[in-house]
């Protein structure tokens, strides 16, 4: 198998250019498994851990771009103020080893429909940055993933970076394990309010073959807070409506039944879950003031 290690990122285009059979490996995590396993033999793997450009964050246009390399623990120390779903997600990720050399980039090359970092991308609307030595694209993460570890990205391109706006309000994700740590999610859910927009981003994972936003769920709270005037009072949401947030997510799960839990007990769990934290998030913007 052919190694290879590009010093900057025209190198590593260049490289999967001339072989697009080529895998690229970041934090291993995941690739390394694979390759221990004999799950894949690619002819040829590409080691991005020494392109700096990839290890870069900083904001652009109105958001934040987040280099593909940035590791879960930099998103933690770095980004926990700015990102605190993304953050809350990526403290669940494996073991302090795992987050120090997993990524983002990572999951989202994985695509696995248990991806902790992709839920609080959705419940964002961010944007997947990919790219090859013909050009650059910027694709919404809802699109990007197309399926159970399948993505949008051409056998010549990389992914460069994800496009995330800034919290404007409180964030929340809650996942459910069969033990505390090193645990792939039974299922997961992550929650953004959007303070500034009157909205609400939700997203429900390892429930579906991807990670889903609950729509109907959004809408429906949307509906609530909007109609009462929550958003400008900071009243209580009755209990009433928090269980049919609850309900509307449970319908936006389509989940399939395997070792770690079975598709009704998923189902039930991701509406108590999306309940939960809708009431912990709207709790914290009751207590923000203002
Ligand atoms: C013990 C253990 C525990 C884990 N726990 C969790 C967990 O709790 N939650 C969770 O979500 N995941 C978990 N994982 C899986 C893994 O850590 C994550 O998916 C991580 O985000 C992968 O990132 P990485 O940088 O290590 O990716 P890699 O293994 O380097 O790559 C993963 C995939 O993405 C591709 N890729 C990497 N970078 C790029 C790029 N720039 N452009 C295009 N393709 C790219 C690779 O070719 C490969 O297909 C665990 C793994 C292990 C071994």
């Amino acid at each position: 198998m052919d190694f290879f290690r590009p010093d900057n990122w025209q190198e590593a285009l260049e490289i999967k250019a001339a072989y697009p059979g080529a895998r690229p490996i970041s934090g291993g995590t995941d690739m390394m498994v694979e390759l221990n396993f004999d799950h894949d033999r690619p002819e040829a793997v590409v080691d991005l851990t020494r392109v700096p450009e990839l290890r870069e964050w900083g904001p652009e246009i109105g958001r934040l771009r987040i280099g593909a390399g940035v590791t879960y623990t930099r998103i933690i120390e770095e980004l926990g103020d700015r990102l605190p779903g993304l953050a809350m997600a990526s403290r669940t990720v494996g073991s302090p080893q795992i987050r120090n050399r997993g990524t983002v980039g990572g999951n989202l090359g994985t695509a696995s429909p248990a991806g902790d970092g992709l839920p609080p991308l959705y419940a964002s609307d961010a944007e997947v940055e990919v790219a090859s030595t013909g050009g650059t694209r910027s694709i919404p993460v809802t699109e990007f993933i197309t399926g159970p570890k399948r993505n949008l990205l051409r056998p010549d391109e990389l992914i460069s970076a994800f496009y995330i706006p800034q919290a404007t309000g409180p964030q929340q994700y809650a996942k459910i394990g069969t033990r505390n740590a090193m645990v792939i999610a039974v299922c997961v859910f992550g929650l953004a309010l959007h303070p500034e927009e009157k909205r609400v981003g939700a997203c429900v994972g390892s429930a579906a073959p991807t990670p889903v936003r609950a729509r109907d769920a959004e809408t429906f709270i949307e509906g609530v807070l909007q109609e009462g005037g929550l958003w400008e009072s900071r009243a209580r949401i009755d209990d009433a409506a928090l269980r049919r947030f609850g309900e509307a997510v449970e319908m936006a799960a389509r989940p399939i039944t395997d070792v770690r839990g079975t598709a009704a007990y998923r189902v039930h769990a991701v509406g108590v879950l999306a309940r939960r934290t809708l009431g912990w998030a709207w709790e914290e913007y009751r207590g923000g003031g203002g």
